[in-house]
């Protein structure tokens, strides 16, 4: 999860990251941070909040330059720590350079210990100082063939924004596991973020996706420089499309929204239900709940209201606190649903909290029937590139079939997508990451491998 941006050649380079981490908030709302480069100096600011709270005209005051990288923390439970907050910053025999992370490395605890024995020291848990460390001991000259040199060393999910003084670098891993795109600004210079939901905000114009195993350079006077570091391997993750990202993003030449819309459809013909309303879970299941209502020709209502000042209910580390905010964040308009027979749609199923609470609010509300449908295949293993899933032994699917969940639910019916459903509404143009459905862990890493509090 998280969210990176990287900004060139551009006379408010920080204000034009700080927008474009404004609208990709949805992608980590934890922490965030800013670093500026002016060609001697690197400035960096980043706390624990929202954007808006972090930044405001002074900040922008000291971060000067034409350069700027910045990100979005998103973490689970316990990882509060203001030392967690990217970008990491450090000065090394070359001088200054600043580094912004999306994804998760897998192999992390190896690459750690591998330095800890040699000496060096950390401050966090995070997989980004490993980054850092590497390149710093890197006998390389050139900060650029040391980044090659660090790059060889790291196996996951990585979408990274490196900063020296006077240039900036940017790489995606050879999977292109996590999206990250390249727009060009109106008024000069170069934009690079997660989303392109970030471009519409600040005006800039969508160029095209950084390819897998490519690294971007930028420097002073001269038009990016691509370089593909190595062999592409695409699997773009399957879980942006279905949760993650903004509905008005692009990724991979695809909208998000009419992508969840199609997964709707297909969820329509794969598993029907005779009911009068289709409800979505807002504002992750919309659109899915919008391609269902169409495919079964039933209307489709917004029966469900929500509270937008309310967290995401996952970062939430208890049980307790998790089943109460669900409460706190969802709310049924009683008029639009008592005595009818409702499907009620949402995006995926995790550990089952969210539904269990939404299904007995439904029927709290009057409903006749709850038909509970899935516009995801059931999640049966954690996601270990950057996807913020629990342990196995969390998720509900892995110990229950789809009957015994509607049974602990106490919903009349439950429906997942298919894996081939999934598929087909991504379309046959990619392989695409589906590792939280069949576990093929293609990028290395497995199960227990280093999870996503460390993205
Ligand atoms: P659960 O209640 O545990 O079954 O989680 C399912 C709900 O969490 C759905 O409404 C999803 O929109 C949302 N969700 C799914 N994956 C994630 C994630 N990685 N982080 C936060 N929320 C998620």
């Amino acid at each position: 999860m998280c969210a990176i941006v990287g900004v060139y050649g551009a006379e408010d380079a920080a204000k034009i990251a700080y927008y474009a981490l404004f609208a990709m908030q949805h992608r980590g709302q934890e922490s965030t941070g800013i670093s500026s480069a002016d060609g001697k100096r690197i400035h960096l600011i980043k706390k624990r909040g929202l954007v808006t709270d972090v930044f405001d005209e002074e900040t922008f005051k000291l971060l000067k330059g034409p350069c700027a990288i910045g990100h979005n923390r998103y973490s689970t439970a316990g990882d509060d720590s203001i030392l967690d907050a990217q970008p990491v910053f450090a000065k090394y025999k070359l001088g200054e350079m600043s580094v912004a992370h999306n994804g998760n490395l897998i192999n992390k605890n190896e690459v750690r210990e591998q330095l800890i024995d040699k000496g060096a020291i950390f401050q966090t848990g995070m997989d980004t100082e490993n980054i850092i460390h590497l390149v710093a001991k890197s006998q390389e000259e050139k900060l650029e063939a040391r980044i090659k040199d660090m790059l060889t060393k790291i196996e996951g999910a990585y979408c990274l924004a490196i900063q020296s003084r006077k240039k900036m670098f940017v790489i995606r891993d050879r999977f292109g596991i996590r999206p990250l795109s390249l727009g060009k600004l109106k008024n000069g210079g170069w934009i690079v973020a997660s989303e392109t939901c970030a471009f519409d905000l600040v005006g800039a114009e969508f160029v095209r996706d950084i390819e897998p195993g490519e690294m971007l350079t930028f420097e002073e006077g001269k038009e990016p420089y691509s370089e593909q570091i190595f062999e592409p391997d695409y699997h773009p993750c399957a879980f942006e499309y279905i949760y993650f990202a903004r509905p008005d993003s692009i990724i991979d030449g695809k909208n998000v929204y009419n992508t969840r819309l199609e997964m709707g459809r297909q969820l329509a013909k794969e598993t029907p239900a005779d009911i009068d309303l289709v409800l979505p879970v807002p504002d992750s299941g919309v659109a899915a709940a919008r391609g269902f209502a169409e495919g079964l020709g039933v209307p489709f209502e917004m029966g469900i209201v929500r509270n937008h000042y309310v967290g995401r209910t996952f970062i939430e580390p208890t049980q307790e606190i998790r089943e109460l905010k669900v409460k706190l964040k969802l709310s049924p308009i009683k008029e639009l649903i008592a005595g009818k027979r409702v499907a009620i749609v949402d995006d995926s199923l995790v550990r089952g909290t969210t539904s269990k609470q939404i299904v007995k609010m439904l029927k709290e509300a009057g409903a006749k029937e709850v038909h509970m449908r899935i516009a995801a295949p059931e999640i049966k293993f954690p996601c270990r590139y950057g996807i913020d899933t629990p342990t196995k032994m969390e998720l509900i699917s892995t110990t229950n079939t789809p009957e015994e969940i509607a049974q602990k639910m106490n919903a009349e019916s439950l429906g997942f997508l298919s894996i081939e459903g999934l598929k087909s509404s991504l379309g046959s143009d990619r392989t695409y990451s589906l590792v939280s459905f069949d576990g093929n862990y293609f990028a290395g890493g497995n199960a227990n491998s280093p999870g996503c509090s460390d993205c």
